[in-house]
């Protein structure tokens, strides 16, 4: 399989390239060439596989030229391993329409860990095979940073720099990264939000005094990998709840665009999905873009689900390439526009090849809170904030009553305990591998809001590569 990139003067790469790459060298995303697809006696096929079996079938079109079969299965059974459920991604009912995917049942107790605990084990592999160094930089609003560290913590071959908005991310967030100690994990609190934090990721990306001399790359759902894993848990619970005899819709917290545009691939291979609901909260510009077309992001307003706290969703580039025509010269120039003026218009083209599987919703502080009562009322399901805005929106988007709707359970309720708690009465307990969390020893980095001082901090601290 080859890969292309979403603005169009990068070179194709292998499965291989793109995942030690990141971002492409044009500043695009890479995305596959064309779109395997699967029979519907194929997916037939796949009914009842366990997990990572499930995973290889799903995953082996992707990354055919790069890994074999048996390669692909011992780092999925690896990965998958590491998870707490045997179902590694289980699906709890709320009602006769509504069904919940559990996807926090990994280290780090949410649904990053399905595609980071692949990640980390993909990149010792390659690695492996030239010797060679990697420096991992990246920008998290909370839970990637806690997964990608988890993923990589004590790898030989592997820096990782995390880079978090200081004081928006929750104390579990934080905690779960800062407290591990090992000596190529490197925590940077920065002074600022979240989007100046990924934009100085990018930054370094294209810093030809940065990239010369580091192998750079990206754990944020930019690195086609991780949308590569998502794409299973879509196949996983369309399958238990009687695809392809059936159709199935999603409803997907949304910030970055990298979980929704997993299910648009899984769409793409021929799972018959009705809808994908974006589900976002008052930082809604997906919602503003799906609904009017209008791609303007305002400032960040922080909320009770801060891994939604995002305006410029990095991920939405690769749906306007691949909805939009693959017109990547076209899309390069339509991007620097939005970086000039942080707002542009979708073409018809856009709009209309998203229509045909995208509904938005977005919900309120209230919204939120009310969901996650109706579910513990109602279910006795304790969901956190994000998720909470996942089922509004599932609950609000008015799909065939015949279509079950599944709603992705993004983090374990523990992790945002006081949020959970003033919408429920009820305190989430961390599950027992976590409960000293709060006894561990932290250690991180402040650094003020700019890239040269990040830059000079990861030059510092980084191991050149071969
Ligand atoms: C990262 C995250 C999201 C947003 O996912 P995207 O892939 O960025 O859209 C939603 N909920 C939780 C809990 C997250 O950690």
């Amino acid at each position: 399989m080859k890969y292309v990139s979403t603005r169009g003067s990068a070179a194709a790469l292998d499965f291989q390239g793109v995942t030690l790459a990141g971002l492409a060298s044009d500043g695009g995303l890479y995305v596959p060439q064309s779109w395997p697809r699967f029979t519907e006696g194929e997916i037939a096929d796949m009914a009842g596989l366990p997990y990572a079996e499930l995973a290889v079938r799903v995953m082996a079109p992707f990354v055919a030229g790069s890994l074999s079969e048996e390669e692909l299965r011992d780092l999925c059974t690896r990965a998958y391993g590491s998870f707490a459920h045997d179902a590694v991604t289980p699906l709890v009912q709320f009602d006769q329409q509504h069904w919940l995917l559990e996807l926090f049942h990994g280290p780090t107790l949410a649904f990053k860990d399905v595609a980071l605990q692949l990640l980390g084990r993909l990149f010792e592999h390659f690695l492996s095979r030239s010797d060679d160094h990697l420096t991992i930089v990246g920008a998290t609003s909370g839970d990637t940073g806690s997964a990608a560290i988890d993923a990589v913590a004590g790898r030989e071959r592997i820096d990782i720099f995390m880079l978090h908005p200081e004081g928006r991310v929750s104390d579990v967030q934080r905690r779960q990264m800062t407290t591990v100690l090992a000596p190529n994990v490197h925590n940077i609190a920065i002074d600022g939000s979240f989007d100046d934090a990924q934009a100085m990721v990018k930054h370094m990306f294209v810093d030809p005094e940065m990239t010369g001399k580091y192998r750079i790359t990206a754990v944020n759902s930019i690195n086609w990998a991780r949308l590569m894993a998502q794409v299973v848990y879509y196949f996983a619970a369309a399958l238990q709840l009687g695809v392809p005899q059936r159709k199935i819709a999603f409803s997907v917290p949304t910030g970055n665009f990298g979980d929704v545009f997993a299910g648009y691939v899984a769409a793409q291979m021929g799972l018959p999905i009705e809808r994908l609901v974006v589900a976002t909260n008052i930082n809604d510009i997906l919602h503003r873009a799906l609904s009017s077309g209008d791609y303007s992001a305002g400032a960040v307003t922080p909320t009770a689900a801060p891994s939604m706290d995002i305006q410029v969703s990095s991920n939405f580039e690769r749906l306007l390439f691949d909805a939009g025509g693959r017109d990547g010269p076209a899309l390069a120039e339509q991007m620097r526009g939005f970086e000039t003026n942080s707002a542009m218009q979708l073409t018809n083209a856009q709009r209309q090849g998203a229509a045909g599987l995208f509904t938005s919703a977005r919900a309120n502080a209230a919204e939120m809170e009310l969901a996650m009562a109706w579910a513990a009322q109602h279910c006795g399901e304790i969901i956190d904030p994000h998720t909470a805005i996942g089922l509004h929106a599932a609950r609000h988007a008015q799909i065939d009553p015949a279509v079950p709707v599944v709603t992705l359970a993004t983090a374990h309720p523990a992790k945002f305990g006081d949020a959970v708690e003033k919408a429920t009465g009820q305190h989430p307990e961390l599950p027992a591998r976590m409960g000293d969390l709060f006894d561990r020893e932290e250690r991180y980095d402040r650094l003020p809001g700019t890239y040269d001082a990040v830059r000079d901090f990861v030059a510092g601290n980084a191991t050149q590569s071969a």
